[in-house]
């Protein structure tokens, strides 16, 4: 692999709270095994009992948060996070996600849905790597 786009250019983010990431994007939110203790004590549930009521595997044996049937994530509630200080590494990691940081066109193509991307501060590569840490 090349060097990631993130280290060639310096790259801009800030959140705008559009809430669009937790709502109209109706996608997988990635929960790790890490994840659980603290959602499922925010919501005084046994980890047991907050993977059976929150999450789902999919097809590829990946863990992540049920949706409502608006397609919502289960935690979004008027386009804010009901569970922001224990949210998901995924989510706290958005969108310094490989998928998306790693290459120019991956992090153009989702600028168009994030208009946090592009605005803001710049992220240093060391800062980048840290949140990919925590990222799918
Ligand atoms: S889509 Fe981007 S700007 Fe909007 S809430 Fe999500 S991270 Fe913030
Ligand atoms: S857990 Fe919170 S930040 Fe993550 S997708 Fe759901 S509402 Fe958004």
């Amino acid at each position: 692999m090349g060097t990631p786009y993130y280290r060639k250019t310096a790259l801009r983010f800030e959140c705008q709270r559009c809430g669009a990431c937790c709502s109209t994007w109706h996608g997988n939110v990635y929960v790790r095994p890490e994840d659980i203790p603290g959602l499922a004590s925010a919501l005084g549930l046994l980890p047991e009992q907050f993977i059976v009521e929150y999450t789902r595997r999919d097809l590829l044996g990946h863990r992540h948060l049920i949706l409502k049937e608006n397609g919502h994530c289960i935690f979004c509630e008027d386009d804010a996070c009901t569970v922001n200080s224990v949210k998901p590494g995924a989510c706290f990691a958005w969108p310094f996600w490989r998928k998306v940081c790693t290459t120019r066109r991956g992090w153009e193509r989702t600028a168009k849905r994030c208009p946090g991307i592009g605005k803001g501060r710049k992220w240093s590569p060391e800062e980048i790597e840290a949140r990919l840490m925590l990222s799918p």
